[in-house]
């Protein structure tokens, strides 16, 4: 393939000039040339340099097929040229019809048959909150007003959805716009809380928190999480936007506990990883609340602009078409083995603390091998491993000094061993200098 010469210091200076990057210290960031990514083929992310990286945390949890499938390629040029955009509010498309009834059917029964779009993984809980408090008033309760949270969580940045997030640093300072919820640091706490009567949702990761540093929860959490909310009245929304899409070994984490949640958000890899959007499944039973004559002002007023855009509703059907032909979770299965063994090996490494993993998705804590104490948060340890990790072709992010691995699912063994040893190299270099 031809390569573009491409220009990275005039890149570097026109990013540095005019950009602002997400969860980014820009002081840092202006200090130094940025990466530039210009081309992705299946899991290899090439830079304007020419150098190939293996996207070692799926472009930040979103890749399942590769970069630049053909499958979808092909699927999202054919749905542009065809119908690229239209509204939701007044009128329907077939992309968005035919992905509601496949979205569907991935839950065997059909127990979520309702789909509303939108646009990302903080909306698709946006709508949910929005959802549930207007749903417990229109049946007549709404003392069921508060949402309820665990520590640790991660749910997205927009005011509503980060009223539920549990890290403080994201958080706190925004403490005023936020609406009334409740954190609980475990299910224990939840299950003492004297009010539950109040409580009009609980939002959970299944299996795992990503933000908290893919931080795994008790076998069997879900499970009991479900029998408290039946025995309380309370809806269940399960976030399954970083475990949808067999990140964790099975098409949805609530699979591996067989829990069926009320609402179901969806987002990062719906797409495959390629365009944004967002899918909010919810039971019968809350849709058919909502129903009722203009005057009865039951309508849920929500929505955004690109609402179900038609070339990302294309993206997620040939995804999902994807994960059939392909077989992609048949096929994910001895990666995952794989990958427990590959990380077994890190183990032995004096600066490994701890190696969490769920299906495709690891964490690898490292701490301070004398010591075997954290290293200070501000000396970003997990940062420069994750720099020094470029210089071995892998590329991907921690959070503090956890290593993200969370590779697309159509990576290689041998990519996941490559992977493995530049992360075994990298955390050595940092650490035991
Ligand atoms: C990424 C993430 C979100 C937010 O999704 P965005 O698309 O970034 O808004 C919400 N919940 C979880 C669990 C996530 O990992």
């Amino acid at each position: 393939m031809k390569h573009i010469a491409w220009n990275t210091e005039d890149l570097s200076s026109g990013d540095h000039r005019h950009l602002w990057h997400p969860f980014t210290q820009q002081q840092a960031w202006c200090a130094q040339e940025p990466l530039v990514i210009v081309s992705g083929k299946g899991a290899i992310l090439t830079d304007s340099r020419g150098l190939d990286y293996l996207d070692g945390n799926s472009s930040i949890w979103t890749n399942i097929h590769g970069h630049a499938h053909p499958r979808i390629v092909e699927a999202v040029a054919r749905q542009i040229a065809t119908l690229d955009h239209t509204s939701f509010l007044g009128t329907t498309h077939p992309s968005a019809i035919e992905l509601a009834a496949r979205l569907v059917r991935l839950l065997p029964g059909t127990p979520l048959p309702r789909v509303f779009f939108s646009d990302n993984g903080s909306t698709a809980i946006e709508s949910a909150l929005k959802m549930v408090i207007q749903f417990w008033q229109l049946q007549g309760a709404p003392q069921r007003c508060r949402l309820a949270s665990f520590s640790g969580a991660y749910h997205g940045d927009t005011a509503g959805a980060s009223s539920l997030g549990g890290i403080g640093s994201f958080f706190d300072r925004f403490a005023s716009i936020h609406f009334p919820s409740e954190r609980f640091s475990s299910l224990e706490e939840l299950e003492s809380f004297h009010q539950p009567e109040s409580l009009a949702a609980i939002v959970l990761e299944p299996l795992i928190q990503g933000s908290a540093g893919m931080r795994l929860w008790p076998a069997g959490m879900l499970n009991a999480l479900r029998t408290f909310c039946d025995r309380n009245g309370t809806l269940l929304i399960l976030d399954e936007v970083m475990t949808g899409f067999g990140r964790t070994g099975t098409m949805f984490a609530c699979q591996r506990e067989q829990v069926i949640p009320d609402i179901l958000c969806l987002a990062k890899g719906l797409t495959g990883g390629v365009l944004p959007l967002a899918a909010t499944l919810v039971t019968e039973r809350i849709y058919n609340a909502f129903l009722g004559t203009p005057e009865e002002q039951k309508t849920f007023y929500y929505g955004h602009s690109y609402t179900a855009n038609p070339p990302a509703c294309a993206a997620a059907l040939a995804s999902l078409d994807l994960f059939e032909e392909e077989t992609t979770l048949e096929t994910l299965q001895p990666k995952i083995t794989f990958l427990t063994k590959a990380l077994q090996s890190l183990q032995t490494l004096p600066a490994v603390a701890d190696i969490r993993q769920c299906g495709f998705i690891a964490g690898i804590e490292v701490h301070d091998p004398l010591t075997r104490a954290p290293f200070p948060w501000h000396d970003l340890t997990g940062a420069r491993i994750c720099k020094a990790a470029r210089k071995h072709g892998l590329l991907t992010r921690p959070i503090l000094d956890t290593i993200v691995l969370m590779p697309p699912l159509c990576v290689t063994t041998d990519q996941i061993a490559h992977m493995v040893e530049a992360l075994r190299e990298s955390i050595q270099e940092v650490s035991e200098k």
